[in-house]
Parts: C-alpha cells; structure tokens; sequence
C-alpha cells in the first residue's frame, strides 16, 4: 500500500505532544557533516594519517569508513583489538532481548511489524511477562533489553514502565527499546529501572527517510533523531545508536552514526555511549525490498572504524549475524552480544508462542552455547558490571 507523496505529512514537523529540543543543534551538525562527506575523496594517504593518529575525530572516521580503507581492513582490525582489550579488557557483555508486544502503529515499509502487515499480534500481560522474565533469567542472564513494536495505545509509557519493574525483580540491567518519548517520560521510566535507551535512527539521510517511513510518529525525523538527547535529559545513564545499515548509502549512514555518538558525548560527558551494528534482514510478507549490499567486509569496516573513532563506545553485535561472523567480531570491535534470542511475543517461557517474530535471527544459540564461544576465545562473558547503590 503506497501513500502518493502530496498525501503524506512533512516529516520534519513535529507532532502534538512531541517535546522539541530547541536549543540543539546536534541534528543541524550531523546533516551538515554529511551534505559535505564526499568519501570518493578519501586517499590512501588519508587512511594512513587517520590510522597513525593516537586520537581519531571526525576527518579520521571520514576517511576509514572510504573504500579508500577497505584495503587497511587487516591492520584496521589490528588496531581496534587493541583498543577494545584497553578499554574493556578480555570481557564480552551478554543479553537478550524480550518482545512484549508487536503492534505498531507507523508504516515503515521495509518491516514485517508495519501497521499494513497481516502479522498475529500480541501483547503480553503481566503473568505472561513474569514467565518470560523468569525464565530468561534461569538462564543466567542478567541484563535485559526490553522492546515493544511502537505503538502508544496498545503500549503506552505506563505499560512499559510496569514491564521495567518487574523485570528490576529479575535482572540488574535493563535496556529499552522503544517508541521514541519524552524527556519526562523517559525520566518515568528511569524511575522505574531503566538505565538505557536504544533508538535506531534506520538513515541519516532525511530525504531517504521521507520514503520509508511513510505514516505514523515515526515519520516526523528530528523528534526521532533527537530521542537518545531526550533520554540523557530524562537522567538515562547509557544510549546506543544505529543505522539500519543497507537502507541507504551505508558509509554515510555509519558517519552520522558515529557524529550522532560523538556529539552527545561532547555534550553528556557522563553518557555511556554505544554502537549497534545492524543490517537489513529479509522479512515476512515482503520480498519487494532489495537491501543495499553491505556485506560481511563492509560491516566489519564499520564496527573497526568505530572502535577507533570512539575507543571507550560500546559496541553490539546483533543476531542478525551469522554465529560465525559474531564469533569473529567479539573482543575485536564490539562488546556485547545477544545470547538465547527470539524476537517473537511470548516465547521464552511456555514457549507457546503468540505473536510472530519480527525479522529472521542467523544465531540461533542458547546462552550457554555463546558463553562458551566467548571462552573459546580466550574471553570471559561478564552477566553484568553495574552494582546500584
Ligand atoms: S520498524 Fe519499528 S516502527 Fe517501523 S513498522 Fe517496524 S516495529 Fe513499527
């Protein structure tokens, strides 16, 4: 179903309701960077300065997300090791997300979760989100990345904050991964837990994003991009970010990324800042996306390039990624890994699951398995580092 382009909203205007950061300026710099990031223009020699330099900034990471640097890739994987085991040591966080519900109310087409898509849709209550969590939790993890399809009605701010309360009875880290909100609501959830925000911006590339994300709050791109400063404001300790690496020119969209990063650190100096590394994956009931290539090389690029622009950012390897392919990367460049995954609702714990999944996982192991992947690389997987006081 398309919606003809006279029909649909601007989406840069804000909707009712939507807090506007006005004075921010981080969206206005990160649109400026890449109106100028030609990386054709990216020399070798450029690559050789960026990786001789102790500190890497925005030049740096310009130039070893180029083709110019895919021919560095070895040495630039080199370096990002050692800058991961400075700051991290040899340990590998684990997690796992859990899908209370799937109903969406935006119309991103490239999503199986989209409002037009005939999916089953589920919501889990709160006994049914107490079997997920303890079950979950038997396994030995103890952080949680909490997500809902983005749907204010059927899951509005106080249904997520009840879900982050029970799971304070299981787990000592939770994460959420919602609809983009408010700084008082984001305050709200604090108080019930949270200790940080993902938000997947999808493409920097707000022309791009126009024709994706065709109907919904989602549309409306600055209240989106602006989600991880909210979130800072509301007293969240860590955000992460991510590009939906393939929906558009992926070097660009691993820029903005990066600038995205690298400015709210400048500004939140007590942030905790990381990275997810996801690419676009097939979904049901839509074969008509034909995602950009950014194949194994070209994310392993961007993971390494992160890792020495920003040395101390945390880095999430997603399942979307072949067992393989994480294995390789852990310790390298990212920190984090997801273990036990399902992306369905309510099928961690009686398994009887109810609401379909929302993209295809390539990992499909337990967390027992991961761990002891991790440990075959001379790593130690680390449950949690947080104590709260
Ligand atoms: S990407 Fe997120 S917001 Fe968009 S349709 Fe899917 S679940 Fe909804």
């Amino acid at each position: 179903m398309d919606i003809p382009k006279g029909k649909r909203t601007s989406h840069m205007e804000y909707m009712e309701g939507m807090e506007v950061l006005a004075d921010s300026h981080v969206m206005d710099e990160i649109l400026q960077t890449l109106a100028t990031y030609d990386y054709d223009s990216c020399t070798a020699a450029h690559v050789r300065r960026a990786l001789d330099k102790d500190n890497r900034g925005p030049e740096e990471l310009k130039a070893l997300l180029s083709p110019a640097a895919e021919p560095f890739l070895e040495e630039m994987a080199q370096k990002a090791h050692a800058e991961t085991r400075k700051h991290f040591g040899n340990s590998v966080y684990l997690f796992t997300p859990l899908y209370i519900s799937n109903y969406c109310e935006n119309y991103c087409i490239y999503c199986g979760f989209n409002r037009h898509n005939r999916i089953r849709r589920a919501k889990l209550d709160a006994a049914g989100m107490e079997r997920e969590m303890a079950a979950i939790a038997k396994t030995g993890l103890e952080e949680i990345l909490i997500l809902t399809g983005e749907s204010r009605k059927m899951s509005d701010v106080t249904y997520i904050g009840e879900a982050c309360k029970l799971a304070r009875k299981y787990f000592k880290m939770i994460g959420v991964e919602v609809y983009p909100m408010n700084s008082d609501e984001y305050a709200y959830l604090h108080s019930c837990g949270v200790d940080y925000v993902t938000v997947f911006q999808e493409t920097y590339n707000s022309d791009k994003y126009e024709t994706l994300h065709l109907a919904g709050r989602k549309r409306v791109f600055p209240y989106r991009l602006n989600a991880q400063e909210r979130a800072l404001k509301g007293g969240m300790r860590g955000v992460a970010f991510a590009a939906l690496l393939g929906l558009d020119d992926f070097r660009k969209d691993a820029l903005a990324t990066g600038m995205h990063a690298y400015l709210l650190q400048r500004k939140y100096p007590h942030a905790e800042i990381s990275f997810s590394c996801p690419r676009l994956r097939p979904i049901i009931n839509n074969d008509k996306i034909n995602p950009r290539d950014v194949h194994e090389r070209q994310l392993l690029q961007v993971m390494t390039a992160y890792r020495l622009f920003m040395p101390f950012a945390g880095m999430t390897i997603s399942t979307r990624e072949r067992a393989d392919f994480r294995d390789h990367v852990i310790g390298l460049a990212a920190t984090k890994i997801s273990a036990g995954v399902s992306t369905g609702i309510g099928s961690y714990g009686d398994k009887s699951e109810q609401g379909d999944d929302q993209f295809e996982i390539a990992d499909n192991r337990n967390v027992e398995e991961v761990a002891a992947a991790i440990r075959a690389r001379g790593l130690q997987p680390v449950m949690n580092d947080y104590v709260y006081v």
